[in-house]
């Protein structure tokens, strides 16, 4: 699913990342474990075609059997759409718009019709437990219900990898499980991959490989 070579990043003079390599299958849950600043979030950005890492020949990225590297800024937008959901820690949902309306915008971004987008947003709020506050604007909702509208708009598009920072870095302890729950039904449920940076050790526990990460590689 995911097949990342000779990784390294650096900004300036600081060397974050040093030659990483990752393999990844559809259907695992990685986590991203180690202190503060030793590169988790460059890393997820990278695989998540966020960010750019070093320029180097050996270095390589594919995706669901796309090469990344050499992708023009649009062609990669469009693969990022299509391919990949974000969850982050601080959730991003818009604070004027509805929960249904958050969720179906990388649809419509995706030209998805407003109603097939709507019905897909309602398919998986009610799979989220969410039906009813569907209407809701952010501010409306618990932290925990924040962050499943965030889980459903990175589903939208059904991605085939989902790239988690934190996610529930944010939420109280019964809030997190649900979630963490989530992510393990989602896997069981639709093959769904994920990649989860986290200083939460029940999340870096239940994942199918924890890659602890030191000077920037893994340890
Ligand atoms: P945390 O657990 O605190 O979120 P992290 O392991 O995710 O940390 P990163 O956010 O990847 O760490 O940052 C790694 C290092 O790179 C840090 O020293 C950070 O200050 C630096 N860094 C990150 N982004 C940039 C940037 N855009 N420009 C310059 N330095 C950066």
């Amino acid at each position: 699913m995911i097949k990342a070579k000779h990784i390294s990043k650096h900004y300036g003079e600081l060397k974050v990342l040093d030659n990483i390599n990752l393999e990844i299958q559809q259907k695992e849950i990685i986590s991203i474990v180690g202190p503060s600043g030793v590169g988790k979030t460059t890393l997820l950005q990278i695989l998540g075609t966020l960010e750019q890492p070093d320029q180097n020949k050996d270095s390589f990225l594919e995706i669901n059997g796309q090469q990344i590297n050499g992708l023009k800024k649009k062609a990669l937008a469009r693969f990022r759409n299509e391919n990949i959901g974000f969850i982050f820690q601080f959730h991003q949902l818009l604070p004027e718009f509805s929960a249904i309306e958050n969720i179906c915008i990388p649809a419509f971004i995706k030209n998805t019709s407003r109603v097939d987008a709507e019905k897909k947003a309602m398919e998986l709020l009610g799979y989220l437990d969410l039906k009813h506050r569907a209407n809701h604007k952010p501010n409306e909702l618990s932290g925990g219900e924040q962050q499943r509208v965030a889980v459903a708009r990175a589903l939208i598009n059904q991605p085939k990898v989902i790239f988690a920072d934190e996610p529930s870095g944010n939420l109280d302890s019964a809030s997190a499980n649900k979630l963490h729950q989530l992510f393990l039904k989602l896997r069981d449920e639709f093959d769904q991959t994920f990649v989860i940076v986290t200083h939460n050790e029940e999340l870096a526990d239940m994942a199918d490989r924890k890659l602890e990460m030191k000077d920037g590689q893994f340890v």
